[in-house]
């Protein structure tokens, strides 16, 4: 039996029927972008997530950017994010042109180290954006209690971590404003891209309200050099039919997590590991093995898909080589040694078993 590390036709089959109707919706009322879909999408994602505004998007590096940009962020700024995270978070610095400010995380929860951020504080930092990396929020009362004491805004990169909780409070809701993924392997997937911002600062919101459309709330009249970077009628109506399911499909996930942690606790691997006041909605299953590679093929040998977040840390990428970089041991040592298992809402008892059969296998 093969099990895929992730399946969205299988994952999407539980909401075929209600995507389908959906969508007829949407080719019926003869209106795409910016319609009552996305409007009631916000106002449902906002409700959800605890805050008084949403903002479709495009996808979720313009949900950062356009946080960054309504907040003034440009040249000259300097921007702290982890480093070891997906190139999203560092790429929508750079699109603003402030430069970009790399702090390891936590070994045990794989977070930003609010130990490390003052240290990378400077007179030009403007913001701090943790990722609630996998699906588990980063030590946020810390990070605002820094960032309070420096005049920083905190921007929660969210786009992992739909629907999980710290300290009785979903994310979105943790920090000044937050961007959300609705890419389709997201916890909560479109079928094409989307994303979306969530505030509680009513004027970041109006900003970005203008900012995704040319920096215009009047047809015509552009108040802002803006962008196009609209969340459309067709992903926002599937958004809709999905985020009723959310909590329920995120606690699938949370059996298939503690099913792995129960049957690997005795191994070598390193296994996730969640922080007290926070819980994690398991957007990825991370074990650390320091043979990354060999247990890699032979999982894929055994029929077992995996995948590494991330391969390559962003500071190693080509994007980035024309900067000097901190050393960064701990972003260096996870890219070689960090392993995704099979992670979704379907899996069943059966293929849990033949997962950790299979890494047990491996390490005896
Ligand atoms: C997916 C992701 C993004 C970017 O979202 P897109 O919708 O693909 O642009 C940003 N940050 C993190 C941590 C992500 O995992």
């Amino acid at each position: 039996m093969k099990i895929d590390f992730l399946n969205l036709k299988r994952a999407n089959e539980p909401h075929e029927e209600a995507i389908r109707q959906a969508v007829s919706r949407v080719v019926a009322s003869g209106w795409y972008v910016l319609g009552e879909e996305t409007a009631a999408f916000e106002s449902e994602f906002a409700s959800f997530c605890g805050v008084s505004d949403c903002v479709g998007v495009a996808n979720g590096l313009d949900a950062l950017y356009l946080i960054l940009r309504a907040y003034g962020i440009s040249r000259g700024d300097e921007v702290i994010v982890p480093s070891n995270t997906f190139i999203a978070t560092w790429l929508a610095v750079s699109q603003t042109g402030a430069h970009v400010v790399p702090v390891e995380p936590d070994e045990q929860t794989f977070n930003i180290d609010p130990e490390r951020i003052e240290a990378a504080i400077t007179p030009r930092t403007r913001a701090i954006i943790p990722v609630h990396l996998y699906g588990q929020p980063a030590d946020m009362d810390r990070i605002n209690d820094i960032a309070r004491k420096h005049g920083l805004r905190v921007i929660e990169d969210a786009a992992q971590a739909h629907g999980a909780y710290y300290k009785g409070r979903r994310t979105g809701n943790l920090g000044d404003a937050a961007a959300f993924s609705f890419y389709p392997g997201k916890n909560l997937g479109a079928l094409g891209d989307g994303g979306a911002v969530t505030t509680n600062d009513r004027q970041l919101a109006a900003t970005i309200r203008k900012l995704r459309n040319y920096g215009s709330s009047v047809k015509y009249q552009h108040e802002l050099a803006g962008l196009n970077s609209r969340l459309d009628e067709v992903q926002a109506a599937i958004l809709r039919t999905k985020l009723p399911h959310l909590d329920a499909e995120n606690a699938q996930r949370a059996v298939v997590a503690s099913a792995y942690i129960d049957a690997l606790a005795p191994s070598q691997v390193k296994l996730p590991d969640v922080a007290a006041g926070s819980n994690s909605v398991w957007h990825l299953f991370v074990v650390r093995t320091p043979d990354r590679n060999a247990l890699q093929s032979y999982l894929t040998s055994m029929g077992v898909g995996t995948s590494v977040h991330y391969p390559t840390a962003s500071h190693h990428q080509p994007a980035y080589a024309d900067q000097q970089w901190p050393e960064l041991p701990i972003a260096d040592s996870l890219q070689s040694q960090v392993l995704s298992l099979p992670m979704a809402p379907y899996l069943t008892a059966n293929e849990i078993k033949i997962v950790v059969g299979a890494v047990l296998e491996y390490l005896q």
